[in-house]
């Protein structure tokens, strides 16, 4: 079996995009509202030569239990299959409050975590990336999921977490 790479991360950071773009195909739904992505979803995939089986996570809209609660169990399922890790979040939007909740989960995991900072082309994540170490969640990498940014990056810090 391949390593399991899961994407975990708010709505609308851009998580579906990146899936898709792994998987080489339009598998999961990319929506500007949040939430569109009601449940987890898995696919093979490829990062450089690295073949993996991607775990796509979402739903938290959809929570009656509140977001918070729902965010923490589908991250904590995530983990518990991952490999490795990917934690998203919007450079544009800069760290917020959820992101911190994530990051909390995040840290105290025992998988590897790769802290990613997507929507950064054309330099409008900058800020949000400065930021984003602050999350102590190491060094982060800066993507553009929509654009195939940043990917060659992303493969070397994918692959020290392996
Ligand atoms: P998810 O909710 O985290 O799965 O996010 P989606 O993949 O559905 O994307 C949410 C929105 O962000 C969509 O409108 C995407 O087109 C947009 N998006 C995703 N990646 C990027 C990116 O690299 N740059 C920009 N500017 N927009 C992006
Ligand atoms: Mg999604």
């Amino acid at each position: 079996r391949p390593p399991v790479l899961a994407v975990v991360g708010r709505p609308n950071v851009g998580k579906s995009t990146l899936f898709n773009r792994l998987a080489g195909k339009p598998l999961a739904i990319v929506d500007d509202r949040p939430g569109v992505t009601r449940d987890r979803r898995e696919a093979r995939g490829r990062l450089g030569d690295l073949d993996l089986l991607l775990i796509d996570t979402a739903g938290y809209e959809d929570a009656r239990d509140g977001i918070e609660a729902r965010m923490r169990a589908q991250t904590e399922a995530a983990l518990k299959e991952a490999d490795v890790c990917l934690f998203m979040i919007d450079g544009r939007d800069g760290v917020t409050a959820l992101d911190e909740r994530f990051a909390e989960v995040l840290r105290e995991a025992d998988k590897p975590v790769v802290l990613v900072v997507n929507k950064c082309e054309g330099k409008q994540g900058d800020e949000g990336l400065l930021e984003s170490w602050g999350l102590g969640l190491g060094e982060p990498v800066p993507l553009s999921a929509a654009h195939g940014e940043g990917m060659a990056e992303l493969y070397s810090a994918v692959l020290t977490g392996l």
